[in-house]
């Protein structure tokens, strides 16, 4: 019988599990509760049930990529830092899991299995050497060189959201100032708007229940014109245009692929960063450069923690 890999996309409210294929075609999902406890064995056990269910059914499974936000330690496969999940932080839950089933468990941030996904099912399968940036509430990365995962010395390497970008700029979840994330995540774009609305200079608004303000909403007011929207989009992009041309300098890559929920803006967004990648970084590096949108959207979280196993065996 076929052989199927499951996937489990953890998050601080839920955690999203599949089967998926070996052409990365997911052929089961389900959405678990993450509890609020502070026991990891249970948590981890919430999440276990519809895979006890399918292999209940005979279903035949070959390993469990798990993707967290926060860090994972490569040699433990503990999490060691997760702001929204603190009931999971330093629990060994990655040998848990190979002691119950027998199979192979590999965890890795999540940002990290977006790349390893695009890598190894999406927009990255054409390249060796690559960034994956996610943009959504905050902003992740994960490298791609010479056609493996880099994970460097403890296995948190592509932390991309929290290089400082402006000294002393705003205060950032992590606790520093001028994090990339304060400046250019859909958090900080959504962020830029209310603020002006608020203060009373953005009058393009006025029809729109403040509620509804997103980062789609945003986007497309920029795409038709609208000059508050425009700039809140420009600004964002203006500042990870030079981190990631920092980036380009330093590591040469062929790619950088954009996903996330921002991701969805697709080219308007990415010609803008491009716009201001190529005025900090040098022209040998960028000529050749391409900044693509991610492939994977819907169930990237699935996927790309199910495509750690596949990459474990390239
Ligand atoms: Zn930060």
């Amino acid at each position: 019988m076929k052989e199927l890999t499951i996937g489990i996309d953890v998050g601080g409210t839920s955690a999203k599990i599949g089967l998926v294929d070996e052409k990365g075609k997911i052929q089961k999902k389900t959405e678990v509760k993450t509890l609020k406890v502070n026991n990891w064995k249970q948590i981890i056990n919430e999440y276990l049930k519809p895979i006890d269910q399918w292999l209940a059914e005979g279903i035949n499974v070959n390993g469990i990529g798990i993707g967290t936000p926060g860090f994972i330690n490569k040699k433990t496969g503990e999490l060691n830092n997760a702001a929204n999940l603190p009931g999971l932080l330093n629990a060994p839950f990655v040998d848990y899991l190979k002691d119950k089933y027998k199979i192979p468990v590999i965890a890795d941030n999540d940002a990290t299995c977006a790349a390893v996904g695009e890598h190894i099912f999406g927009a990255g399968k054409r390249y060796k050497d690559f960034l994956m940036v996610t943009i959504g509430t905050g902003i992740g990365g994960g490298l791609i060189l010479n056609d493996r995962v880099y994970r460097g010395a403890d296995g948190y390497a592509g932390e991309l959201g929290h290089i400082i970008v402006v000294a002393e700029g705003r205060g950032c979840t992590c606790g520093n100032r001028g994090c990339i994330e304060a400046y250019s995540s859909a958090t900080a774009i959504i962020k830029r708007v209310r603020d002006g609305i608020k203060k009373g200079y953005i009058t393009t608004y006025d029809k729109v229940d403040p509620k509804k303000i997103d980062a789609k909403l945003i986007f497309d007011k920029a795409q038709t014109g609208d000059p508050y929207s425009l700039e809140a989009v420009e600004s964002a992009a203006r500042y990870l245009g030079r981190v990631l041309g920092g980036i380009v300098n330093l590591l040469n890559i062929e790619s950088i692929i954009i996903g996330g929920g921002v991701a969805a803006a697709g080219n308007f967004f990415i010609e803008k960063i491009r716009f201001y990648l190529v005025q900090v970084a040098w022209y040998s590096l960028t000529h050749n450069l391409k900044i693509i949108p991610a492939e994977l959207l819907n169930d990237a979280g699935i996927i790309g923690a199910a495509a750690l196993l596949f990459e474990e065996n390239l």
